[in-house]
């Protein structure tokens, strides 16, 4: 089997080269170590190959690994998973990153928690880009809606969109997808110019990892290829 660190090269050398191929800048792509069901001893493996961003879909497992890592420096955490909203206050007040924010209730308390000494709270909106019935994500149809509310409000920094393509589709629609997401981050650029950063797409998985940079992801999110196949989660 090999090790995390081997699997964090590997990892790094295929966005190299998948950057390359797409004749984009290098370093413009950053990997997303998904560590959701991984032992804090895990983490502490990829940190020590020098991986420092990690994205965490389950708040409590996150504060309990946070916690056993709190005295590893410049840990860069992305909150990745479904958001109740009766969990934002943790969540603006200990991650970076928030990429699944789908409704502007959960955007206006992650606001309204963020506390005023951190820097403003990274945003992605999820986007259901499938339209698939049983998946999180705001319609593409709310984003102008969404993006113009939303970069009004304090302690956010509005960086991007997410989605979480159907993994079945054909591999000519799932290009077609990732495509659509850029896409859809131009135009909202090209509306809403003063809404903030909006220079990031969070898109890609370890098994699209290269088309999806081929079309413009900026984080790729990547569990299984760094660590292995997961456990179901208990
Ligand atoms: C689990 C997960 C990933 C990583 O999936 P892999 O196929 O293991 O790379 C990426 N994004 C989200 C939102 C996830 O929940």
């Amino acid at each position: 089997m090999s090790s995390i660190a081997d699997n964090l090269g590997s990892v790094t050398r295929l966005i190299q080269k998948a950057t390359l191929q797409a004749g984009r800048e290098p370093g413009s792509v950053s990997l997303l170590a998904v560590s959701k069901t991984r032992s804090s001893e895990e983490l502490r493996e990829a940190v020590a190959a020098g991986q420092r961003a990690f994205g965490e879909n389950y708040l409590q497992e996150a504060l309990d690994k946070m916690f056993e890592l709190s005295d590893l420096a410049d840990i860069d955490w992305h909150f990745i998973g479904p958001i109740q909203s009766n969990k934002t206050r943790q969540i603006a007040s200990a991650f970076s990153w928030v990429h699944s924010v789908d409704r502007l209730k959960v955007a206006r308390r992650l606001s309204e928690q963020r506390e005023p000494g951190l820097p403003p709270l990274n945003i992605c909106l999820q986007v259901n880009i499938n339209n698939e019935a049983s998946k999180s994500g705001c319609q593409p149809e709310e984003l102008p809606g969404l993006v113009s509310e939303i970069s009004q409000l304090p302690g956010l920094s509005l960086r991007g969109l997410m989605a979480i393509p159907d993994p079945e589709q054909a591999e000519s629609e799932l290009r077609a997808s990732f495509r659509k997401l850029a896409n859809t981050l131009n135009e909202l650029k090209q509306e809403y110019p003063q809404a903030g950063p909006l220079d990031t797409l969070s898109m890609g998985m370890s098994g699209d990892l290269e088309m999806a940079i081929a079309e413009g992801a900026t984080w790729v999110r990547i569990g299984t290829a760094v660590f292995g196949n997961r456990q179901p989660k208990s």
